[in-house]
């Protein structure tokens, strides 16, 4: 039977949690917050941007929900398992958080944003001014990306000091700065200007709303086979590639944002991943 990296993910997930939380217990905190370097922001450096990206534990795995709207496709299908995400040693004398390094210090993260929200948002803030400068000083225009592996309302949640008094989210407390997310849940109509979002459909989302959303002025992202490759257009609306750039806000309106399947999508089966022709008739 083939094993898969969630399954082996799955097998120490207990024992990665109840370390996390001990550690936070004793004072542990993550070393950072924010990463650059993943291949989708790479790509941004070609536009001139840097963008910083956070990646959370998702769904359920720190043990808090973080995505409320995921779908099992789509669970199973995260990018948290691609890249460095799915580097699980498999010796299994080792301590769970040395074998899975990357997903100990997504859960660490986690819990630490669950456990001490305040001082998590503090510590974003201090980062993200950090992010800012670093991002401006090398010539780039920063932008930022807080739900890399999760879809917090991070709208809602309040910053304790930020640069802004009184700033209701970590988006007023950064009027000047872009960012942006993907989201499966629906509505958060009302936002911030600099927050864009895109709305990432799944096995369970209807073919009505996809429609609903794009009419409503948000893209849809949809993930397609690799091997099939993007069609030209899906439910009559025009597929951008979504792969040559993150920056999901300097996107055509009206349109699908076309992702090839990656990590475990590839071998998805749950219709998360449509397989469809290049005039998006399906295979
Ligand atoms: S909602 Fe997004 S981040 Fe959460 S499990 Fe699904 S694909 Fe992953």
């Amino acid at each position: 039977m083939l094993i898969t990296i969630n399954d082996k993910l799955a097998s120490i997930a207990d024992a990665l949690r109840a370390t996390a939380t001990t550690a936070l217990l004793n004072g542990e905190r993550p070393k950072s917050l924010l990463t650059v370097s993943n291949q989708k922001t790479l790509k941004s450096l070609k536009k001139g941007y840097r963008t910083f990206i956070m990646h959370f534990a998702p769904a359920m795995l720190s043990g808090s929900n973080v995505c409320p709207h995921a779908s099992p496709g789509c669970i199973g299908g995260c990018l948290n398992t691609a890249g460095h995400g799915g580097m699980i040693k498999n010796d299994a004398t080792l301590p769970a958080r040395d074998r899975a390094v990357v997903q100990y210090a997504r859960i660490l993260r986690t819990q630490f944003f669950t456990m001490y929200t305040g001082e998590f948002m503090d510590s974003l803030t201090k980062e993200i001014t950090r992010g800012i400068k670093s991002a401006e000083r090398a010539g780039l225009i920063p932008t930022f990306r807080l739900n890399g592996t999760s879809d917090i309302k991070w709208e809602n949640v309040r910053p304790n000091n930020s640069p802004v008094v009184n700033a209701a989210s970590i988006f007023e407390a950064f009027p000047g700065i872009q960012f942006y997310d993907y989201t499966k849940i629906p509505g958060r109509q009302s936002l911030p200007p600099n927050y864009h979002l895109t709305y990432s459909r799944a096995e369970t989302t209807s073919d009505a709303t996809v429609k609903e959303q794009i009419e409503n002025g948000r893209n849809v992202a949809a993930v397609f086979s690799a091997t099939l490759g993007l069609p030209e257009t899906w439910l009559g609306y025009p597929v951008l590639n979504g792969d040559v750039s993150d920056l999901r806000f300097l996107d055509a309106p009206n349109s699908i944002v076309g992702l090839t399947a990656k990590g475990s999508a590839k071998r998805d089966t749950s219709g998360f991943t449509l397989y469809v022709d290049t005039d998006g008739i399906a295979q």
